[in-house]
């Protein structure tokens, strides 16, 4: 059974529709899938019909962001339910800041010399809720001052880029205890990516397990090495934490991260599943 619990759609920076999302999961030779858009779930419902249709288990998944000790972090919740009042008012604040920041990546985009405007922005992304830095680099690559997301964001949108500025992000225990009042599942995506791996150390992890009962980690990703695979996986092991992995996949908007490219065993599949039924989380 092949099995990728990282996946995005257009419904937030993915460049697939969740039904064609779903649709290329079969192509790519997947049994399931969850799809983890960015702090909103209005793909899911799309997401578990096309499944339905097509012979794909899907998993109702998000990817939460938040905070740990001024890093972001990517929380990973699956099974939520999409009708939690205190999850949705939180993605709700969380997309409000996203939206938010675009004027201020336009002004020092502006003060580069380079013109594109909020709704340039908005553009390119229709259908979505949640505006990303993907969304900026589209719109970058439409006025032809990029050649694809990826170098928009080295020459301006990554964290140490002229055009970089912060957004609203939930504290990391918050969003577990969030996630776990949805009757969802809580497993931190890549720990260890983009400097992940300063903050998110085995005493941090181990608190997050105590305090918040943190659920998981994904170890299999591929923004981590497979040196630091296999230290997350011993860690995760020593710290009573399930171990996933997934593609990350973003149609076009991202190279090398292949639907199926990275994968989850079913036992941590099972796992998860019984623990979303036993804290009644999503039905489907
Ligand atoms: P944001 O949600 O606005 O903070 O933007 C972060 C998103 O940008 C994440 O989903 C990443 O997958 C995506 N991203 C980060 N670096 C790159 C890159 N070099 N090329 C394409 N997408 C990227
Ligand atoms: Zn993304
Ligand atoms: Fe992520
Ligand atoms: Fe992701």
């Amino acid at each position: 059974m092949r099995i990728d619990l990282h996946t995005h759609s257009s419904v937030s920076d993915g460049t697939d529709t969740p039904t064609r999302l779903v649709m290329k999961a079969l192509t790519a030779g997947l049994d399931v899938i969850a799809l983890t858009d960015h702090d909103t779930l209005d793909g899911i419902q799309e997401a578990v019909e096309a499944g339905r249709r097509m012979g794909i288990r899907v998993i109702p998944g998000v990817e939460l962001s938040t905070r740990q000790d001024g890093h972001t972090v990517h929380l990973l919740g699956y099974g939520c339910d999409p009708f939690n009042q205190e999850l949705a008012e939180e993605m709700a604040r969380i997309r409000v800041g996203r939206t938010e920041r675009i004027p201020g990546m336009i002004a020092r985009l502006g003060d580069l010399g380079i013109d594109i405007t909020f709704d340039d922005v908005m553009a390119q992304a229709v259908g979505s809720p949640s505006v990303g830095r993907p969304h900026v680099a589209d719109a970058l690559v439409a006025a032809g001052v990029c050649q694809a997301r990826d170098e928009a964001f080295a020459k301006y949108l990554g964290p140490k880029g002229p055009a970089y500025v912060k957004r609203y992000l939930c504290p990391l225990g918050r969003g577990i205890d969030l996630i776990h009042s949805a009757g969802g599942v809580a497993i931190i995506g890549h720990p260890w990516a983009r400097g992940g791996d300063e903050v998110l150390t085995a005493p941090v992890l181990s608190e997050m397990v105590s305090k918040h009962g943190l659920d998981g980690i994904e170890v299999a990703h591929q923004e981590h090495s497979l040196h630091d695979q296999e230290l997350l996986s011993e860690m995760g092991k020593r710290l009573g934490l399930l171990r996933t992995g997934g593609s990350d996949y973003h149609g076009k908007g991202k190279v090398n991260n292949d639907l199926g490219c990275q994968t989850t065993r079913e036992t941590a599949l099972r796992e998860i599943l019984r623990r979303i039924r036993t804290r009644g989380g999503a039905n489907f």
